[in-house]
């Protein structure tokens, strides 16, 4: 009798694998051709000076617009797209489309809004990245002054030289370089030092507790000292309440992104959000 329920479970488990890996399949052909056939969107968030409140930019993050309406966030397809390498067409076309889009927000009292981009491991492996980047600057005639480069510590941990030397290059022609998720890796102080580097971004889960928890609360102090040091912007993530963003602005973070300014708009509702400081219409934004 056990036998028989433990092949029956052995059976309906094997199903299951079948099943997920019949749908991992069917995600990456419809992601594949989701590339191609633009059913990709750049959604722009915010980003905030915390001292004069002034809006100085925006990150990039990739949504996509399934069958025109279904909204899918990227946890749901960006691990498949960087297992498969499909990452790296899609990188380019996010690089390509929020330059583009930079290119055409208006300045703000004087100050021109830069653009944050994330980017994978997969894609500064490639030894054209560097061209790549400097090529879409060129046509989309965005100043690489204006661009910002999101790297994870993951990302760039074990990177051969090639990889940093083709970041310091972007960096030599104006182009900031950020770490995303600062404080949830594995980098050392030294290892920071030699990387070319100029904004780190203390990960929500800091800033999540940072108002109630103490040990939370000592990691952000910690971090936005280190960038001090080292002389690096520091800009926290994920803030969502005037609590947070007080002891944010208390410790002399530099910048602030989070859903108490705005959530990731479509790309036209952040131009009006440029333009007149508002959100358009009411609209709930992804
Ligand atoms: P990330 O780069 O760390 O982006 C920040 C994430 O936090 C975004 O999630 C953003 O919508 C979310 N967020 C911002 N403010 C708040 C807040 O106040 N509260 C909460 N709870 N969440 C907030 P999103 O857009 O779902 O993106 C998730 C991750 O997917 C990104 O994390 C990034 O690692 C990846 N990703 C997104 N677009 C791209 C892309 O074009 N290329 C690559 N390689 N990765 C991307
Ligand atoms: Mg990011
Ligand atoms: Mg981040
Ligand atoms: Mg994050």
């Amino acid at each position: 009798r056990a036998k028989r329920e433990g092949r029956g479970r052995y059976h309906y488990f094997s199903q299951d694998l079948t099943h997920a890996a019949r749908a991992r399949l069917e995600l990456e052909s419809a992601l594949r051709s989701a590339i191609e056939n633009g059913e990709l969107r750049a959604y722009f968030q915010p980003q905030i000076d915390i001292r004069s409140g002034h809006l100085v930019g925006a990150e990039a993050l990739v949504r996509w617009h399934k069958n025109g309406d279904r909204v899918i966030a990227p946890d749901a397809f960006i691990p498949l797209a960087e297992e498969t390498g499909l990452i790296v067409p899609l990188g380019e076309w996010m690089l390509r489309e929020a330059c583009h889009q930079a290119s055409s927000w208006p300045a703000r009292r004087g100050n021109p809004l830069g653009v944050a981009v994330n980017v994978a491991a997969a894609q500064i492996r490639r030894a054209d990245f560097a061209d790549m980047v400097l090529g879409i600057l060129a046509g989309s005639g965005l100043p690489p002054e204006r661009l910002e480069l999101e790297l994870t510590e993951s990302s760039l941990q074990g990177e051969e030289d090639a990889g940093l030397a083709q970041l310091a290059r972007l960096r030599d022609a104006g182009v900031r370089i950020a770490i995303d998720d600062f404080g949830t890796g594995y980098s050392s102080l030294a290892y920071l030092k030699r990387l070319p580097l100029d904004v780190l971004k203390i990960d929500r889960s800091f800033v999540e507790h940072v108002v109630n928890r103490r040990d939370d609360r000592e990691i952000v102090t910690a971090i936005v000292q280190i960038g001090r040091t080292l002389g690096f912007k520091v800009i926290a993530e994920g803030v969502e309440t005037q609590a947070q963003l007080d002891i944010l602005d208390g410790l002399a973070c530099d910048l602030y992104q989070g859903y108490l300014c705005s959530k990731p708009l479509p790309a036209e509702d952040f131009m009006a959000f440029a333009k007149h400081g508002t959100a358009l219409g009411n609209r709930s934004p992804q």
